[in-house]
């Protein structure tokens, strides 16, 4: 499954609510690329620039670099994919890669949350100890742009295949999670 959603809807800490309630290996595109910043590697090197200003890593990087090695883990329960795709480009190399695999994507879980909660949410993180450094208020400018831009479009193409579920982000954690999981178990009744 996917989760989708602007900067600050939640989809970090539902995907780690989803995947330990129903044991599916969580892929994180941002935390991967948080994880090569910090360790200095040479890919690193590169995505600091795009990930301090609010910008999506390049297409190839995301693909080659990151997402080849992580779809390789063990899953025997399934993936979860969270913060990809995040371009139309990613949406359709997903679907090769999955197609290939013989196996495809049953769910695209769309937070939705309102402009003013998210930068009010971001601000309050960014108040945190262990602070990103892309959480201050001109990059959250552009990553939300960059969102609306790039990563929108999705909705319409996981709509159109029948994959699309919108829940409201607004809720307390635990409210938005419950919402969730009668959508995740909904799916596994049905099928
Ligand atoms: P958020 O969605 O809250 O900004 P993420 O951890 O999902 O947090 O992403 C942080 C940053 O990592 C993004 O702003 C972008 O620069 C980069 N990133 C993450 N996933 C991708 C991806 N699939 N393609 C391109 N860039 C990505």
């Amino acid at each position: 499954m996917i989760v989708i959603g602007p900067p600050g809807c939640g989809k970090g800490t539902q995907s780690a609510n989803i995947v330990k309630k129903y044991g599916l290996t969580h892929i994180s595109t941002g935390d991967i690329l948080r994880e090569e910043v910090e360790l200095h590697t040479a890919i690193g090197e590169i995505v600091k620039k795009f990930l301090d200003r609010g910008y999506l890593v390049p297409d190839d990087i995301v693909m080659r670099e990151i997402f080849e090695t992580a779809i390789k883990q063990k899953c025997d329960k399934g993936l979860l994919f969270d913060g990809f795709p995040r371009t139309l480009f990613q949406a359709d190399y997903l679907d090769d890669i999955m197609y290939h695999r013989n196996e495809k994507i049953n769910l695209v879980i769309h937070l939705n949350v309102e402009e003013e909660e998210l930068f009010q949410r971001i601000v309050h993180r960014s108040e945190d100890a262990k602070k990103r450094s892309d959480d201050n208020e001109e990059t959250v400018r552009n990553r939300l742009q960059v969102y609306y831009q790039k990563t929108f479009p999705l909705l319409e193409y996981y709509k159109k295949k029948h994959k699309l579920v919108t829940i409201s982000g607004m809720a307390p954690i635990q409210g938005v999670f419950n919402a969730i999981s009668s959508i995740i178990d909904d799916y596994i009744n049905k099928s």
